[in-house]
């Protein structure tokens, strides 16, 4: 078992670098056949997805865009609420089909807040395409269609994700230890 040991945690090696490669395979056969002839405009979240985005477009041999957003939440007026932007999309997304593509979906508070920005601009569809999702600690109702590795809910890195900085440079996904009390 390879650990490492990033800051002040350790991880053991959870998926190796193989199998995300094939999990990545398998989501761009769907996506291609849902989005041939279409024109997609791939959405990467930075940080994270940078790693995803690349592995998925290198296997994506159909006419597509992608572009790159940071997420910027803060409290607006008591009317508004939490309010996102999201920061560098300068693309036109109206009529588009955009497709969200993500490094992990938790809560699922984030895409929500996303797919709520990307709704002002009037898209023909979107979608997520996520690397990773952990179902036990999704609390949405916002369909996660495109998932490459469904994981138990627990703190992961590398392949994109980091830990306060560390690891995202990791090929392959790495499970923290549970330190004993
Ligand atoms: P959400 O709960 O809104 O779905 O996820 C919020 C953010 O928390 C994700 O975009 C990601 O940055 C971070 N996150 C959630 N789970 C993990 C994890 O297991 N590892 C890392 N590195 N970040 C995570």
């Amino acid at each position: 078992m390879t650990r490492i040991r990033l800051h002040d945690l350790d991880f053991d090696l959870f998926i190796p670098e193989a199998e995300v490669n094939a999990a990545v395979d398998r989501l761009a056969g769907e996506l291609r056949t849902k989005y041939n002839g279409k024109r997609p405009l791939f959405v990467g979240v930075l940080n994270g997805a940078f790693f995803f985005a690349a592995e998925l477009m290198k296997r994506l041999d159909i006419e597509c865009e992608i572009t790159f957003v940071k997420v910027a939440s803060y409290l607006g007026t008591s009317t508004t609420g939490r309010v996102t932007d999201l920061i560098g999309l300068n693309e036109r997304i109206e009529g588009r089909h955009v497709v969200v593509l993500e490094d992990i979906v938790d809560t699922g508070n984030t895409v929500k807040h996303i797919l709520d920005a990307l709704a002002d601009h009037h898209p023909a569809s979107v979608s997520i395409a996520t690397l990773l999702f952990k179902p036990d600690a999704y609390k949405q109702t916002i369909p996660i269609e495109h998932v490459a590795v469904r994981i138990p809910n627990a703190f992961v890195v590398g392949s994109g994700l980091d830990h306060d900085g560390l690891g995202r440079n990791l090929p392959g996904i790495y499970r923290i230890i549970e330190q004993q009390p």
